[in-house]
């Protein structure tokens, strides 16, 4: 058998020399369409990511209704009005929102666990204003405390 060290590229044709030292034998393609593969590939990669990271988000906005359908669409802090679902964040009642989210893994998680079984006494719908408000005032939300 002989070793051919060269190639002919496989999109036109012309003769490849250039060895990859990876593989030890030549390109399989010429300089200009290695480079152009890359670049399909380079494209290819990020829409693919693109469309991964469009996927997720649809994953979540649909656990984030799914959670809201359940807990109610309305901020839980009685002294707050907003009823608004792009305001509201999935709070975790016993405060320990932070704790629940390290233990489970992540925040999907617990979502997925707060649809999966119905727990208004450990979850409820409150905006990030009272969320916020709530932990930096000391777990009173600013609200309440008149
Ligand atoms: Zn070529
Ligand atoms: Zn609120
Ligand atoms: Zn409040």
């Amino acid at each position: 058998m002989v070793t051919q060290n060269f190639k002919y590229c496989h999109w036109c044709k012309i003769k490849v020399e250039e060895i990859n030292s990876r593989t030890g034998q030549p390109y399989s393609h010429c300089a200009k369409h290695r480079a152009e593969k890359t670049n399909i590939r380079k494209k290819w990669d990020s829409n693919n990511r693109k469309s991964i990271a469009a996927k997720a988000r649809r994953y979540n906005k649909n656990l984030r209704s799914k959670f809201f359908n359940m807990y109610g669409h309305k901020c839980a802090c009685s002294g707050c009005s907003e009823a608004n679902i792009k305001f509201m964040t999935i709070d975790h009642i016993q405060g320990g929102g932070i704790e629940h989210r390290k233990e489970s893994g992540s925040n999907n998680k617990m979502i997925r666990e707060a649809i999966a079984k119905y727990r208004p006494d450990l979850y409820q719908s409150l905006c990030w204003n009272c969320n916020c408000g709530h932990s930096a005032n000391g777990g009173i939300c600013p609200h309440l405390e008149e």
